[in-house]
Formats: structure tokens, C-alpha cells, sequence
């Protein structure tokens, strides 16, 4: 595909500026360009086919199956965006006095009581814009926790399984707390022995991922609690991705102290290109004085993370989602979730074998090692060949405690239809993989790129065009 530069002539445009109603004022020399700036130079319908060509080399959750594990790419109803998009919420400015935005502040209230509910918390902050922001958030609610009651000097320490999320131990360590790190057990599930071993006067908390990054809901996990509040340590919940458990079970219910869930996984907002999200941050209320406010917005003393309110946008779509699917709805969408990726994982069986062989909650991880023994061909391999096959990969050797590992997460927005055709394409390349091993280490055969050095692309990506 050319590039819009490439496409580019000069001195073909199209503008359609309405006529100049105001006194023309020479610019000072000293702000005007030397030279002008280098833009692509196209018609109108050019343009148009450019972003349309651009479209087609997108795979995107409308364009077909994405079960990237840990993720939750699931189809987010239009509804969530037209709400969202509505005038009055669109356009209102965040210093707008607050007489003049007492429905903003409704929506607010009632997305806070909705989720609020479904966590079995008390309160809830919707500052965080990300997930890793709101855990960030949430431990430093337990730091002042600990500081409040003299204690924070004491307890320096935050214990993080290996199954957790990458960024649990990441934000421990960021709010300046030393990570312990305990191994799992063999059935995936925290080692209760392994915990006792480490909780003492010097805990500050724990975090956990639950389901974990294996997706397997801890069976312990009200032992588990227990244990680190018997120590005077609290519990920190990282549901990020709250798919299979929303409505079904509470994370407070389970003993925990402290939330975040990504309303851009669980709750309708589309993610996956950096693009606006909100890491929403529900406690208890021994937590909630804590909370971070908008300092701006009621002078007090409080941390704040993020101007004003956060994404108020990404909160809206969150409490129309909900509020479509109500009270039924919500633990029908946690159960369809759960339902798929077991009906998945039971349909691989025999082939790829699964890291765990149990029953999973939203997402199930393979474990290649044996394969690539066997045949050569690695977890890259397979998820470059998926590409061919016009379905995502999943997500691959993540979480580390799993060599050569395909996470995958089909998500309770597809069909049985294509959850079959899924596990077909799966069967078929296990066993492309003894036949012709070579084809998969080229694939991908049909994408527009094909193996991209991964680190040189993040570290120094080339994103401006420059003359040949
Ligand atoms: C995605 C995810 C996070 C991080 O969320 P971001 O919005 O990417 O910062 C944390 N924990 C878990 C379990 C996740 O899946």
C-alpha cells in the first residue's frame, strides 16, 4: 500500500473554508514558518480510499475473532458510544460551575452506586485513567491506611504471587513498597504454606489477581484474606478484568479491601491503541477517607492522580453497559464468558495441551513446551500463522510462569459458530506443525508485515515520513 506522501501532488486540495469574516492581521515574521511544513498534497476522494485501505489491514473486534487473553477484547454495544457521545455530556467543560452540571454529577453518582454494587465496596474513585494507574491508586490508599494508624513504617512489604499481572508487582514497587514474591502451587492456585511463610508484622498488604493470569479463580481465597488480615495487612483486588466474576461473586464479599477493574476491559470501552480508559478504584470504607479528590474541585488536602474527574467519558459508557444489561444481564455476561472459554479449551483438547487441565473462568492458557519439542514450532509460529487464517492471536508467552504459552480469552460476544471454526483452525495447524513445520516459522504469508523486530519497533518505533 502507498503511503498518503507517496499518493501526494502538489498543488492538488481541496478546501472548503467558509469566507474570512474577520479583520486580516499580518503574522509577526518571527512566528511565521521559513519553510512551509511538508503534508501530503490529495484529492478528497483519495483521501477517503487511504483511510479506507487503512481500515482493511486493521484487525479490530467488527472485523472478526480477537481473543486476546488478559485483554478482553469483546464487542462493546453502540449504545455505550451514542450515550457517551450525547451533547450534554460531550460538551460539557470540567470548570463549568457545579449548578450547571447536576446531571454529569447524577451520571457520576450512579455509575459510583452501580459499581460500587458490583464490587461489594463501599466507594469508588473514577480519577485512574488506566488500570496500572488505579492499582497505583489503590496501594496508596493502603499506604495511608497503614501511615494513619502509625504503622507505615513498620509495614514495608506487599506480597504478590507469580500468577498475578505484571503490573501488580510493578505498582508495589512504585509506591515504594518491597515486593515479595511467592511461587504458585502446582494446581495454579496461591500456596497457602508458601504465604504463612511470608506474612508478618512487616506486611503492608497483599495484591492479587483473581482469576489469576492462568485463569483460575483461587479456591483458597477467603483463607487467603483471612490470613493477611490476620496480620493486620490488607488485600488488594486486582480485577482488571472482572469478565468472569461480575455479578456472580464480590470481590468484597471475598474479603477484599481495595478494587481497580478496567472499565476499558470488563465495561464497553473499546481499547488496545492507548486510547482513553479508566481504572476505576473501589475500597471499603475504613479506605474511603483516602480517596483521592479533585483537589481543584473542594480545596481540601487530598492525593490526586488525575485532573477533574478522570475519563468521565469512558464512566458513561461503563453505567449505559451496565444498565443495559441490568441486574439479570451482568452475571448472564460473566457466565457466557466462562461457558466459552471452557467450551473452547474442551474443543483444542487433544491437541495443543492446556497449562492447567481444569475448568477455566474467562480465558485458559496452552502451554507449547512439548509441541515445540516435538515439532520445532513455537508459540510465535502458531500465532503468526492464525494471522493467515484471519483471526487474532492470542496472547503469547504471557504469563511467564508458562514457557511457550498461547492466553486465550474468546470473550461472551461470540457465537458458538465461531468458537467452532476457532478450535477447527487450532486442530488444523497442531498439526500443520509435524507436517510443515517450515511454512509456520514464515508465516505470516498474507499480512502486509510479517515478523517486526517486537523491541526495536517499541524502543525506537519510526513514526514520521521522511523524503527518499
Ligand atoms: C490489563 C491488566 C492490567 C493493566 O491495565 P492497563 O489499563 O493496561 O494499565 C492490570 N491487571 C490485569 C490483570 C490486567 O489484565
Amino acid at each position: 500500500m502507498k503511503l498518503i506522501f507517496e499518493r501526494s501532488v502538489p498543488g492538488r486540495h481541496l478546501d472548503l473554508l467558509p469566507a474570512c469574516d474577520v479583520e486580516l492581521v499580518e503574522i509577526p515574521a518571527a512566528l511565521k514558518r521559513e519553510v512551509a511544513p511538508a503534508l501530503p498534497e490529495v484529492s478528497e476522494s483519495e483521501l477517503s480510499r487511504h483511510y479506507t485501505e487503512l481500515n482493511k489491514q486493521v484487525h479490530g473486534v467488527n472485523s472478526g475473532f480477537y481473543p486476546l487473553g488478559s485483554c478482553t477484547m469483546k464487542y462493546n454495544p453502540r449504545i455505550d458510544e451514542e450515550m457517551a457521545a450525547l451533547p450534554g455530556f460531550a460538551n460539557i467543560h470540567p470548570l463549568a460551575p457545579a449548578h450547571t452540571t447536576l446531571g454529569c454529577q447524577e451520571a457520576l453518582e450512579t455509575s459510583k452506586k452501580y459499581l460500587c454494587e458490583i464490587f461489594g465496596m463501599d466507594d469508588c474513585t473514577f480519577q485512574p485513567a488506566a488500570g496500572a494507574h488505579g492499582e497505583f491508586t489503590g496501594v496508596l490508599l493502603i499506604k495511608q491506611y497503614h501511615d494513619a494508624r502509625g504503622e507505615g513504617q513498620q509495614r514495608t512489604k506487599i506480597i504478590v504471587p507469580d500468577s498475578a499481572h505484571g503490573t501488580n508487582p510493578a505498582t508495589a514497587n512504585m509506591c515504594g513498597y518491597q515486593v515479595v514474591n511467592i511461587a504458585s502451587a502446582p494446581n495454579g492456585c496461591v500456596d497457602l504454606e508458601a504465604l504463612k511463610a511470608v506474612l508478618g508484622p512487616d506486611t503492608a498488604g497483599l495484591m492479587l489477581t483473581n482469576p489469576n493470569t492462568v485463569g483460575i479463580f483461587d479456591e483458597n481465597i477467603l483463607e487467603i484474606t483471612r490470613l493477611v488480615h490476620e496480620v493486620g495487612g490488607l488485600c488488594y483486588y486486582d480485577g482488571a478484568n472482572l469478565n468472569a466474576v461480575m455479578g456472580v461473586v464480590r470481590p468484597g464479599d471475598m474479603g477484599f479491601d481495595c478494587i481497580h477493574s478496567n472499565l476499558h476491559k470488563t465495561f464497553a470501552t473499546p481499547h488496545g491503541g492507548g486510547g482513553p480508559g479508566a481504572g476505576a478504584v473501589g475500597c471499603k470504607a475504613h479506605l474511603a477517607p483516602y480517596l483521592p479528590k479533585s483537589a481543584l474541585l473542594d480545596g481540601g488536602e487530598h492525593i490526586q492522580v488525575r485532573s477533574f474527574s478522570g475519563n468521565f467519558g469512558v464512566v458513561l459508557k461503563a453505567m449505559t453497559y451496565v444498565m443495559t444489561l441490568g441486574q439479570e444481564g451482568i452475571p448472564e455476561a460473566a457466565k457466557n464468558a466462562v461457558l466459552n472459554a471452557n467450551y473452547l479449551q474442551a474443543k483444542i483438547k487433544g491437541t495443543f495441551e492446556p497449562a492447567f487441565d481444569r475448568i477455566c473462568m474467562h480465558e485458559f492458557v496452552l502451554d507449547l513446551s512439548k509441541y515445540k519439542k516435538e515439532t520445532g514450532v513455537s508459540a510465535l509460529d502458531v500465532a503468526k500463522t492464525l494471522i493467515d487464517h484471519g483471526m487474532h492471536p492470542p496472547t503469547i508467552y504471557f504469563p511467564l510462569i508458562v514457557h511457550e504459552a498461547l492466553m486465550l480469552e474468546p470473550t461472551e460476544t461470540e457465537t458458538r459458530e465461531t468458537l467452532d471454526w476457532a478450535a477447527e483452525i487450532y486442530r488444523n495447524l497442531y498439526e500443520l506443525g509435524f507436517k510443515d513445520p517450515e511454512y509456520m516459522h514464515n508465516a505470516p504469508h498474507s499480512a502486509y508485515i510479517g515478523r517486526p523486530d517486537d523491541v526495536r519497533a517499541t524502543r525506537t518505533p519510526v513514526v514520521r515520513w521522511t523524503k527518499a
